[in-house]
């Protein structure tokens, strides 16, 4: 499949069109962001790690049932994807209490959460991607109710499937963000999964294996990644890729 022109970049992948509209190839850069993009580095290794790692997340998705735009690897860094209209709000859950949810509720860190809680936040960069409910969702028109309760149908779905996975595998899955998009009448899972977008800590020591690590400047990022992925059975040495 031939990549042509690029549709969007975002801060740490790109998308680009394909002779097919209705596939597009999503690139993961190496480019590490945070903090509404005020801290930017490239880490080596980081956009291979991703992509590989978010490939083996959706399919197993896939295998249980979960809708995602995954179609296929395209190379080290690529995959081909469904081209979804994407419904600007982030999807958040969270089994601990840790990050944002701390500082907005005073709550102490590390507390278990149960059940899981869950939260909307729009996605807007500039407005640091405020936190949104129900009724906002459905005043704006970003998306219909039916759509709302799919969303929390399908991003809870992902967290009892996600969450016996990395205790399997002696990780705790904090919280993770998601976000959807139509595809012929359907609510798909689109964007990523990978350590950029959810919590983990090692289930014995609670060592953070994410991007918390980038965040804080605990170092050893990338190492960080390749663990959990090496832990859960990603292949990361791939020599061929069909
Ligand atoms: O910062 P906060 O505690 O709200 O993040 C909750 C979860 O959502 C974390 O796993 C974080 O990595 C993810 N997230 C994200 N992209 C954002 C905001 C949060 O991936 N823009």
């Amino acid at each position: 499949m031939k990549r042509g022109e690029e549709l969007y970049s975002g801060k740490a992948k790109s998308m680009h069109l394909t002779e097919d509209p209705k596939l597009l190839i999503m690139e993961f850069r190496d480019d590490t962001s945070a903090f509404d993009g005020e801290k930017i580095e490239q880490l080596d290794r980081k956009g291979m790690v991703n992509n590989l790692f978010n490939a083996f997340i959706m399919q197993q998705l896939q295998g249980s049932g979960v809708q995602t735009h995954f179609e296929k690897l395209l190379s080290e860094t690529e995959s081909v994807v469904k081209n979804l209209d994407m419904i600007p709000v982030e999807c958040v859950v969270r089994n601990i209490a840790t990050g944002s949810l701390c500082k907005r509720l005073g709550v102490e860190d590390g507390l278990d959460l149960n059940p899981p809680t869950f939260e909307f936040f729009l996605k807007d960069d500039a407005r640091h991607d405020p936190m949104i409910n129900d009724y906002h969702i459905d005043s704006f028109g970003w998306a219909t109710p039916d759509e709302v309760a799919s969303m929390k149908q399908y991003t809870f779905q992902v967290n009892d499937i996600l969450s016996g996975m990395f205790a399997d595998a002696g990780m705790i899955l904090v919280d993770f963000k998601l976000e959807y998009g139509r595809c012929d009448g359907n609510l798909v899972l689109g964007d990523e999964f990978t350590p950029d977008g959810c919590r983990v800590w090692d289930a014995e020591t609670r060592k953070k294996l994410d991007k918390d690590r980038f965040r804080h400047g605990l170092g050893g990022v990338i190492e960080a990644y390749e663990e959990v992925a090496l832990r859960l059975g990603v292949e990361l040495n791939v020599t061929k890729i069909q």
